[in-house]
């Protein structure tokens, strides 16, 4: 696994070291949990949802560094962001992770989540970049309970 020590860029490290949005906002009407088994990451995400708007976005959990600093970087890009907007991010997110091109142009730009994309190369850390996605879907979608990546 040398071959990560390109992955960890400075901006994954810095998000791993002290994460954003870190904690429990405290109004949260959106709740999902996630787990990647592979790894053992797992998060808590939560979220105030104002009609079609995502006011506050916050997460608790332990994990590796892709993992935390995924999460992270995940909460300050959907604050503010509509429903729809976090959908395509997700899907935009996903892609990138998973190698495939770009949806291209349509909807908000990944911005500095485009460090992720060297996960691309390391299918074990794909589950691990895309957990705290997975778990915001799920609690936009209604669904509490756990999510797993298996
Ligand atoms: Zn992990």
């Amino acid at each position: 696994m040398s071959d990560l020590s390109d992955l960890y860029q400075e901006l994954i490290l810095d998000h791993n070291r002290r994460p954003r949005n870190y904690g429990r906002p405290e109004t949260p009407n959106r709740r999902s949990e996630g787990y990647n088994p592979l790894c053992g990451d797992h998060i808590t995400l939560y979220l105030v949802v104002d009609g079609e708007t995502i006011r506050d976005v916050r997460f608790e959990g332990t994990g590796c560094a892709v993992s935390k600093a995924s999460a992270s970087m995940m909460t300050e890009a959907l604050k503010g962001k509509s429903l729809e907007d976090a959908e395509i991010l997700f899907q935009s997110f996903h892609r990138l992770v998973t190698g495939c091109p770009e949806l291209g142009g349509k909807g908000p730009a990944l911005g500095k989540l485009s460090v992720f994309s060297g996960v691309s190369e390391f299918p074990m850390r794909v589950k691990c970049a895309t957990l705290a996605w997975h778990t915001m879907r799920a609690a936009l979608e209604g669904r509490p309970e756990a999510v797993s990546t298996e």
